[in-house]
């Protein structure tokens, strides 16, 4: 009897829990929905047998058995041997073998599987089932005795090493020693006798190393491996991975155990992987390797070189034909590109596992893109597809073309991920990621990499290693965290031992700058110059914002402060500017010393001024310093004038939100410690009191003291600073206004927001209205010419979104500054913060995510929910937006899509990435809301 579902009623007498789901002979107990229970591999085991694909008979051990494993204290639950050996049974109906019978052996691999694919994360035991005994069956049933052997020797080997935790060197030793003994140069030009001999100097490592004889009961063996297998869910590679990865640690996995097929049967055998697609760059064609006569990891662990898919055609045609045929339905039934997994025994293809292929950013866009002209999936699938991370990458950097050219190029390898790496050179993964922690760019150099290494990988800029192909576990890591990688560089002779690797002579040792080229392959000595990556190119990528642009709600505007800046920005899709901070424009070349001369009398000219305006005659040092303000000051208003004219230029017909002076002034001062150490020198070496470098640097150090604050960030800036010296803000005022109005009469459309920052008290916020629009009538008195013009503050005190209706009654909009008002709401100084205890804290746990980076919703998202609901209740309509980092970060702008803000605004590298972000919040939203 075959029918699987038969013995299911059975098992539900027994235990209140299912724990077993077989497949096999065209019917599978679980199918592609079960994905939580299953695991993914499980899931897709079951769907492709449902579907008639030649997968071999097996089962799959829940996820909630692992769980319950832990739970019970590592030993397995009620009832789930039983069910294995029920299930076990079952597979010996269906294949018409017994498991430990050694006349007709039954021989399982043992998988994991978690509900993400982990790559490598957890490891697999091929040909269980075998010892002395079922090993002569073996050889008996299939004629071969080498076969025979080499399958032993490499059960004891994974097994040694998986479940028995033995040394994997300890077994390369052996094995390396045996091949030099017989002058093997592949373990495929080892004989049986020569595979007897590594078998037994196995057995004898296992007793020397484990302590025990290597268990030889079938039933004995399968046991200790499901344990494994649960037990490496919390091993420290899966551990880290999952970490890194954000995937909840009390998922759990599920343990497959499949019947085994044979790839190391000989010439008309073979294993391999193939993806659907190119996962590099997305192109529709079957992208892959496999290797004749060889069995499982063979191809990913690099130790032959694999041929190319293309080259099964000739070699294999039906199989290949066949492949082929599966690959496109796998592909059409998932709707997406698929991972394949097979094995070819003896003429006959057998799928071992299908899953959503991991892609580079380039290759996810261009298959999002292809898939909805193909018609396999929604333009609004093919949104949900595309990270905001993928976007990001693809607009990051490449190696400027021209230095390429000069720069000194020692080889090429595989282009096993793309984009540009720059970094010191580090031969291990630890020193690596040390090196990252202390602010170091480093790549990681590796003659090949293993799981162990994640850490490394995931710290460094870019991976190189001199060995393993397209489908290395260095490419495949790679690919998905984003890293550019050359793989296989096998001319590179790594040396460990000294920490360095050389080619013809050429090379570089630990510490020294290389540029690795991910696209291309190339690896260069030196550190390249890096260039922006060229949106403009990049024609499915404007194909997907584009639907993004249909499908989202809010604004996507940007933050910048110059022309070039804009200009770039509204070519990325920015549809207005949320912040211009015209303190930026203050700090360039002759500007800063005209800023300076401003400061140096700035407080003693105010004064003299509200003197002469209460009717008091002015002292001529008072007239003096006025003068010099004013004349400052004039300077000043000109330039501003034409860097805003340029910016209403740039983004014509759209809206430009201009922020008032915002820092602190002694920023623009030169540094106290400094200016006093200068004075001191002169005086101390008898320096003339009239000497005028004396007398100008006495002067700056009385302004830098008068202006020191023990607490510059909760001192006298923003708003504050601009009401003691309301000049400054009349100033900008005339400069904003008069440049709309010369861009109107040059047939322009300007559309200016005037901004206030850091407003905690309505009050500063109706003065400092009153003194601006007292300006802006005479400016446009003086014009002749009306000019449109808004009026609006930064929420970003915690006082402000408290009082936000009392604020919008001055206020025609809002705009979030996150960064502050997460700096006052935690009570943290960033700089501080990010530079000391605040990733300690993110590290253990204490606060979830770094608060700068990503809205804290629970805290600070209560402020901003709040102040829109104020704000909107006492001016229906108000404009509001954020302007803060947070306005470029996905997570955050979903949130600021529910509270209802009507624009996020970013740096403009990161208006493509807030582009998809809003498209998916908006879509997630309405997904919500339909539930
Ligand atoms: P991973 O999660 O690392 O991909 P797998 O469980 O897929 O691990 O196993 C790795 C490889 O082992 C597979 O790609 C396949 O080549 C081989 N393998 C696993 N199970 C079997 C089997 N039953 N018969 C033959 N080869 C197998
Ligand atoms: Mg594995
Ligand atoms: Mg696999």
């Amino acid at each position: 009897m075959t029918d699987v579902t038969a013995t299911a009623t059975d098992r539900a007498h027994r235990a209140a829990k299912r724990y077993v789901y077989a497949f096999g002979g065209g019917r599978a107990e679980g199918d592609a929905s079960m994905r939580d229970t299953l695991g993914g591999k499980g899931a897709g085991l079951a769907e492709m047998t449902n579907a008639s694909l030649p997968v071999p008979p097996g089962f799959t051990i829940t996820t909630e058995a692992c769980n319950d494993y832990f739970a019970a204290g590592e030993r397995l639950p009620d009832g789930l041997w039983e069910d294995v050996l029920e299930a076990i049974g079952h597979v010996e109906q269906q294949t018409g073998k017994g498991f430990g019978d050694a006349s007709s052996p039954l021989l399982v691999s043992v998988r994991s599987g978690a509900k993400f694919s982990m790559p490598g994360m957890m490891d697999t035991v091929l040909n269980l089932g075998l010892n002395e005994e079922t090993l002569n069956g073996l050889v008996a049933l299939t004629g071969n005795e080498r076969f025979g052997w080499d399958a032993y020797r490499r059960f004891i080997q994974m097994f040694g090493r998986i479940v028995m935790g033995v040394s994997g060197e300890k077994f390369d030793e052996a094995l390396d020693h045996v091949k030099e003994q017989r002058g093997a140069k592949q373990d495929t030009d080892l004989d049986a006798a020569a595979l007897r001999q590594v078998v037994e100097a196995f057995l004898e490592i296992v007793r020397s190393e484990a302590g025990r004889d290597f268990p030889s009961d079938p039933r004995e063996q399968l046991d200790l491996a499901i344990k494994a297998v649960f037990a490496s869910w919390f091993g420290k590679r899966a551990h880290d991975y999952r970490e890194y990865n954000k995937i909840a640690h009390d998922l759990g996995t599920a343990v497959n155990v499949v019947t085994m097929v044979f790839g190391n049967m000989g010439d008309d055998s073979g294993t391999g992987v193939a993806f659907t697609r190119d996962p590099n760059t997305g192109e529709k064609v079957l992208y892959g390797e496999y290797l004749t006569n060889a069995q499982g990891e063979d191809v990913v662990a690099g130790i032959r070189t694999p041929l190319h898919i293309r080259d099964m055609l000739e070699r294999m045609p039906d199989i290949y034909n066949q492949f082929v045929e599966i690959a496109g339905r796998l592909e059409r039934h998932y709707r997406d590109m698929q991972d394949l997994e097979f094995t070819i025994e003896r003429g006959r293809l057998y799928m071992l596992q299908t899953r959503s292929g991991k892609r580079t950013a380039a290759a996810a866009v261009r298959i999002a893109a292809d898939m909805v002209d193909e018609g396999i999936i929604t333009e609004r699938e093919a949104l949900a597809r595309i990270e905001p991370a993928h976007v990001d990458q693809l607009l990051r950097d490449q190696f400027d073309p021209a230095s390429r050219v000069q720069a000194q190029k020692i080889t090429a390898g595989l282009n096993a991920s793309p984009g540009a790496a720059v970094g010191k050179a580090v031969f291990n993964a630890d020193r690596a990621f040390e090196m990252a922690q202390q602010g170091e760019k480093v790549i990681l150099v590796r003659i090949e990499t293993s799981p162990d290494d994640f850490h490394g990988m995931a710290a460094a800029q870019g991976v190189l290693t001199a060995r393993g192909g397209a489908t290395s576990h260095a490419a495949v890591v790679a690919r998905q965290i984003g890293k550019p990688c050359v793989a296989g560089c096998a001319s590179l002779v790594i040396d460990y031992g000294t920490r360095s690797a050389r080619v013809n002579g050429l090379g570089f040792s630990e510490g020294e700058w290389i540029s690795l080229d991910g696209t291309t392959g190339e690896v260069f000595v030196g550190a390249l110059p890096t260039t922006q990556a060229r949106f403009e190119d990049q024609a499915e990528l404007q194909k997907l914002l584009e639907w993004a642009d249909r499908a989202r709600r809010l604004q996507v505007w940007t933050n910048a402060d110059k022309p070039e800046e804009a200009a770039m920005a509204r070519r990325y899709g920015a549809q207005g500017i949320g912040l211009c901070r015209t303190e930026h424009m203050f700090r360039e070349g002759e500007r800063l010393d005209i800023v300076r001369d401003a400061i140096l009398v700035a407080f003693q000219a105010t004064r003299a001024k509200e003197r002469r305006e209460a009717g008091d005659s002015l002292s001529a040092e008072d007239e003096a310093a006025v003068g010099r303000f004013d004349e400052a000051l004039a300077k000043l208003e000109k330039l501003q004038e034409g860097d805003f004219y340029g910016i209403f230029e740039a983004m014509d017909g759209l809206p430009v939100v201009v922020r008032l002076i915002d820092p602190p002034l002694h920023e623009f001062l030169p540094n106290h410690a400094e200016v006093l150490v200068e004075v001191t020198r002169m005086e101390a070496t008898g320096v003339a009191a009239d000497d005028p470098h004396y007398v100008e640097q006495r002067e700056v150090l009385r302004a830098v003291e008068a202006l020191r604050e023990q607490n510059p960030m909760l001192g006298l800036r923003g708003i504050r600073l601009g009401l003691m010296i309301p000049d400054l803000i009349k100033m900008q005022t005339r400069a904003i206004l008069n440049a709309a109005i010369a861009r109107r009469r040059d047939g322009g459309d300007p559309h200016a927001e005037i901004m206030i920052p850091l407003v905690g008290h309505v009050n500063e916020l109706s003065r400092t209205r009153e003194i601006l629009e007292a300006e802006a009538r005479q400016v446009q008195d003086a014009a002749g010419m009306e000019v449109d013009y808004k009026f609006g503050t930064m929420i970003e005190v915690p006082r402000g979104a408290l009082t936000a209706d009392a604020i919008a009654e001055h206020a025609e909009f809002f705009s979030f500054g996150t960064n502050d008002l997460t700096q006052m709401a935690f009570g943290y100084s960033r700089d501080d913060a990010e530079g000391g205890f605040l990733l300690t804290y993110v590290e253990r746990g204490i606060l979830p995510e770094n608060p700068f980076q990503s809205l804290d919703v629970e805290g600070v998202g209560q402020l901003v929910r709040m102040a829109v609901e104020k704000g909107r209740a006492a001016r229906p309509g108000i404009e509001i937006g954020v302007c803060g980092e947070h306005g470029g970060d996905p997570a955050s702008i979903a949130f600021f899509n529910e509270v209802g803000l009507d624009y996020v605004s970013c740096s403009p590298f990161r208006v493509p990435v807030a582009r998809l972000a809003a498209a998916q919040a908006a879509l997630q939203g309405a997904a919500e809301r339909d539930k």
